[in-house]
């Protein structure tokens, strides 16, 4: 026994799309972070995570494993019945999403929850709240007063608050003073008013991050935040979990779980910080299924320092229920792969493999983001 049977907590992960892709690019542009149009059409056939998804693809659908047979096969099933019986076959047993992804072409909540055969629950996204925010408010201080009523408001309903900070101005979170703010509020409500409505003002999201943790720390809310790889325009060494140092030492935000998520490449670097502090986890979500045969090792390496009471798997799959699918295969696949290199390095026993599983599956999530299916909401 291992990881098989045991289902997903899918603590990261985003909503479908409400029209899905009909052409080859279309389909193939979920399977890789890049946009450029080269990578797409001549790189991607040679991605070794994409190359394993049409294999997997074609035996569920049971047709070739190309994209043509697959495209027409999953548009020949109703999209819900589609979406539930991948969800089934996954194992996914719960879900946390965040209603700010892409949310003009994507399913609210309550539409997602229709669809799904488990419990839903809700993350909020500060940047997107604060996007928001911004034209509507008179000025700096007017901008922060509404950021946090609208974060204290949200404290009851949320399982946790989400930052993609480190893809935007990075995680070296600085202090800044309130001549700095006023001049960068006018700035981002200028260009805001002109169409870029992109928040990417260092003096307001380091802030407003810091406004955000003082009510996570005040409600008790775990906070999820993007490290390592992710958005294809960010700047890698600005996402180092390490920049965060300040937040884990500040002794107000204790009370706080930090997930740090993705990790890679920086996996090492996260399970240290899970190995000394009490309030930080790490996840490998999007290492898994994007890393392939990669994401085996980085489940070896965090398992190394951090304990396995620290490491959390999910999917972080967006738009298409076959992302969702595969990666929490590849998840049980990885961690199994994982645990038998572990086994035959002499650190885990037969009998610790379905405990260590539980614990990376579902067990950790449950223990952060409390159980859905008790309490749903
Ligand atoms: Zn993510």
């Amino acid at each position: 026994m291992g990881a098989a049977g045991v289902p997903l907590f899918d603590h990261h992960a985003h909503s479908l799309r409400r029209v899905q892709p009909d052409t080859p690019e279309a389909f193939r542009a979920h399977f890789t972070e890049s946009d450029a149009s080269e990578i797409v059409r001549g790189h991607l056939g040679w991605s070794l995570f994409y190359r394993r998804a049409l294999a997997d693809l074609g035996r569920y659908f049971g047709c070739p494993p190309a994209e043509d047979a697959i495209l027409t096969a999953r548009a020949r099933r109703p999209f819900g019945e589609l979406t539930r019986a991948m969800f089934e076959d996954a194992g996914i047993g719960a879900l946390l999403v965040d209603p700010g992804f892409r949310a003009a072409d994507h399913y609210d909540l309550a539409a997602l929850r229709g669809m799904l055969p488990c419990p839903a629950g809700e993350l909020l996204r500060l940047e997107v709240l604060a996007e928001r925010l911004i034209p509507e408010s008179d000025g700096w201080p007017d901008l922060r007063e509404r950021f946090a009523a609208e974060v204290r408001a949200a404290a009851g309903r949320v399982r946790g608050l989400k930052t993609i900070i480190a893809y935007r101005t990075g995680l070296d979170v600085r202090n800044w003073d309130a001549a700095s703010l006023a001049a960068a509020f006018r700035q981002t409500r200028d260009a805001a008013a002109r169409g870029r409505t992109r928040l990417a003002s260092k003096p307001l999201l380091d802030t407003l991050l810091w406004t955000a943790l003082d009510i996570a720390a005040e409600h008790r809310l775990p906070v999820q935040v993007h490290t390592g790889f992710g958005d294809r325009d960010l700047d890698l060494r600005l996402a180092n979990p390490l920049w965060l140092r300040p937040a884990f030492e500040h002794p107000p935000f204790r009370p706080i779980t930090f997930v740090l998520l993705h990790s890679y490449p920086y996996v090492r670097e996260a399970a240290w910080l899970a190995h000394v502090y009490p309030h930080v986890a790490m996840d490998l979500s999007l290492t898994v299924p994007f890393a392939a045969h990669a994401a085996t090792d980085a489940i070896v390496e965090a398992l190394g320092l951090a304990p396995a009471s620290k490491v959390l798997l999910a999917t972080d799959a967006f738009s298409i229920p076959e992302l969702f699918w595969l990666a929490a295969r590849h998840a049980r696949e990885a961690l199994d792969a994982a645990l038998s290199i572990i086994e035959r390095r002499g650190f885990a026993g037969p009998e610790d493999r379905e405990a260590i599983a539980r614990r990376l599956l579902w067990d950790n999530a449950v223990a952060i983001y409390g159980d859905l299916a008790k309490n749903a909401r």
